[in-house]
């Protein structure tokens, strides 16, 4: 079962043996739900997945394009042994991209840049003097995105500590990392929002960062507790934060966080920065379809 704005890019790509049933709306998916055994499930989506879910009775399977699990319902999915399979890795290039570009627009002082552009004044001097080369970068979540920004910050010759939840060699684990967090000049935000990533940024985190430091967030902005990081930019610690993530999104228009001077916010682009995701995410469905007409283990699979 699937949205019908998929059916150009997916139906021509099935297999005979699968059946696919489109739906328009949420009325539609929630007529089609009891008898779908695989969902997928993307930008198009209506409102109402719990309720689909729950109607969903046959449901063995429910594919995400998205690397993002906090749309889902994971306890129920997880007791009635539905496989979720999402999209971690499709546009974690793009993603990581977007921090690199983020902490050279901060390094450079590029924003200045364009601004004095717009107004057609020549600069006599750079407003930004960081060089990236020799500074320190603390990856929070080392998955698909958090690797990949590792390889692109090893070409500026940024030194690079990292943390995932099961720490393995050459990384911290979940509480290894704060006792150090004032050495960082840049901290990367990476991590799912789970109930254990909820403010891990939290009033405590933000006063111990260093003055003058960049927070990254490209994961959630859950992950942080926003008005604490609110109150330390108008402090100067961190002195600038990139902002792909915020909480609500969309950010209201009066929200006071467009108005801080050092938070640089760019409305949830990062992964949205390329064409290929949904060719990629197609290619991924279409290769664990054979998986599961097998018998085998799908991948990914959230745990
Ligand atoms: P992965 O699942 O590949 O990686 C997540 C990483 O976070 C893993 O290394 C994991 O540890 C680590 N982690 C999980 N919980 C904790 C914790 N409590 N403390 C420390 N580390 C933890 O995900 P992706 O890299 O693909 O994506 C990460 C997140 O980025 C997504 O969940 C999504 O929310 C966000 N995202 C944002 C997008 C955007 O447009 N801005 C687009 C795509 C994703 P371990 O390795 O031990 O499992």
């Amino acid at each position: 079962v699937m949205n019908a704005m998929a059916a150009p890019l997916i139906e021509p790509h099935l297999p005979e043996w699968v059946e696919p049933r489109f739906f328009r709306n949420a009325e539609e998916l929630f007529e089609l739900a009891p008898s779908a055994d695989i969902g997928w499930f993307d930008l198009y989506q209506p409102s109402g997945m719990d309720k689909a879910i729950r109607l969903a009775t046959k449901l063995k399977w429910l594919n995400s394009v998205y690397a993002g699990v906090d749309f889902f319902p994971l306890d129920v999915l997880r007791k009635r042994g539905v496989i979720l399979t999402n999209g971690t890795g499709i546009n974690a290039i793009t993603i990581a991209e977007y921090v690199v570009m983020g902490m050279l627009t901060v390094a450079k002082g590029y924003r200045d840049v364009v601004r004095s552009q717009d107004r057609h004044e020549w600069l006599l001097d750079s407003p930004g003097k960081v060089e990236l080369a020799g500074s320190r970068a603390l990856i929070l979540g080392y998955g698909a995105i958090g690797q990949k920004v590792e390889r692109m910050l090893q070409g500026f010759d940024v030194e690079i500590l990292k943390v995932r939840r099961s720490s393995s060699e050459g990384t911290l684990g979940p509480n290894e990392w704060r006792g150090q967090l004032g050495t960082f000049d840049w901290v990367i935000l990476a991590v799912p929002a789970t109930p254990e990533t909820e403010g891990m940024i939290g009033k405590a985190e933000i006063a111990m960062m260093k003055p003058g430091s960049t927070l990254v967030n490209v994961a959630r902005g859950t992950v942080v507790d926003q008005d604490a990081l609110i109150e330390g930019l108008k402090a100067g610690r961190p002195g600038h934060a990139f902002l792909d993530v915020v909480t609500p999104e969309p950010l209201p228009a009066d929200h006071p966080l467009w108005d801080v001077p050092n938070a640089h916010i760019t409305s949830h682009l990062s992964g949205r920065a390329q064409t290929k995701m949904f060719e990629r995410s197609v290619t991924r469905f279409l290769e664990n379809l054979v998986r599961f007409r097998q018998g085998e283990t799908l991948q990914p699979q959230v745990d």
